[in-house]
């Protein structure tokens, strides 16, 4: 079916141009620093950056090793190392005046230590300079080598998170590198290395899944003794990227973050526009509380 869906109502926004908005994103081009919420032109921009205070950094360069075909980050052959990288997070941290950062990057199947190093830096650095920011921490599976997730874990984020994306049938087609069990043994790993660090994983829908298919991916998740589970509406980066299959209504959005709850998540945020780490400061005290 090569029918494109037409877009619903509730997912037009328009982007914020407001002067703290242009003076920030000046300050990242002149510390050649990368975020998510820029590059995915993520549609919670201003609300995170300006009312929130959160952003989620992209470290490690701006080119993938991978290819999943739901994301719009370039493909190639990574030649970044900036050592002082994790110092102008810091910096940029505090600049923005974050309560929450999200770090994460790309894959790095090109490094031996997957880039973990550079992000246990990043985590200590940012912690430093900013010792009321809670930090969150967005990995890669670095290849499912436990080293590296302990290199990363001993660093003590706040939140580990490691988004699952879709359901186990449809993960060759959405993320052809990356392994669903693979991914659910990260974060069984990464509770056993520190049981008092919350986790969390994150999906999208709308790539032609079915209800039972997300709920299953709920119980897997839960079985790995995951904390913390958002779901999102999947949307086409590009004409290249794998087509919308389904627009959720927020009504089943709304029944989908029941239903977690229900099973036994500590907190499930899922709307339309819900990303990964959108309002992740609210995640990290509830998960607190338990
Ligand atoms: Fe950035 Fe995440 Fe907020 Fe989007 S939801 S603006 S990616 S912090
Ligand atoms: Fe995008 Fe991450 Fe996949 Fe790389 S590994 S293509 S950054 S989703």
């Amino acid at each position: 079916n090569d029918e494109i869906l037409r877009k619903p109502d509730w997912l037009k926004i328009k982007l914020n141009t407001n002067k703290n908005y242009t003076d920030l994103k000046k300050m990242m081009r002149e510390k050649d620093l990368h975020t998510v919420c820029e590059e995915a032109r993520c549609p919670n921009i201003h609300e995170c950056w300006a009312e929130r205070r959160t952003a989620t950094f992209m470290i490690l360069g701006d080119t993938c090793t991978r290819a999943c075909r739901f994301c719009a980050i370039k493909t190639g052959l990574p030649t970044h190392f900036d050592k002082d990288e994790p110092n102008r997070i810091a910096e940029s941290v505090k600049a923005m005046n974050l309560k929450h950062v999200v770090i994460t990057a790309v894959a790095r199947d090109d490094l031996k230590d997957g880039g973990s190093g550079i992000f246990a830096e990043t985590i200590r650095r940012t912690r430093e300079v900013n010792p009321y920011t809670t930090i969150e921490v967005l990995p890669s599976d670095m290849g499912g080598v436990y080293e590296n997730l302990k290199t990363l874990m001993d660093a003590q984020p706040d939140i580990l998170n490691h988004n699952i994306e879709t359901v186990e049938r449809l993960t060759p087609r959405v993320r052809a590198k990356a392994k669903y069990r693979r991914s659910l043994e990260l974060l069984q790993r990464a509770k056993e290395m520190y049981p008092e660090i919350p986790t969390k994983s994150s999906i999208m829908v709308g790539l032609g899944e079915s209800l039972e298919e997300i709920h299953q991916t709920m119980d897997d998740l839960l079985e790995h003794k995951v904390d913390i589970m958002t779901i999102g509406q999947y949307l086409q980066p590009t004409r290249k990227h794998l087509k919308v299959q389904k627009y959720y209504s927020p009504l089943e959005f709304g029944k989908m973050a029941k239903v977690a709850r229900e099973k036994g998540f500590s907190h499930c945020q899922a709307g339309p526009m819900v990303r990964s780490s959108y309002h992740a400061d609210e995640q990290v005290n509830e998960a607190a509380k338990q």
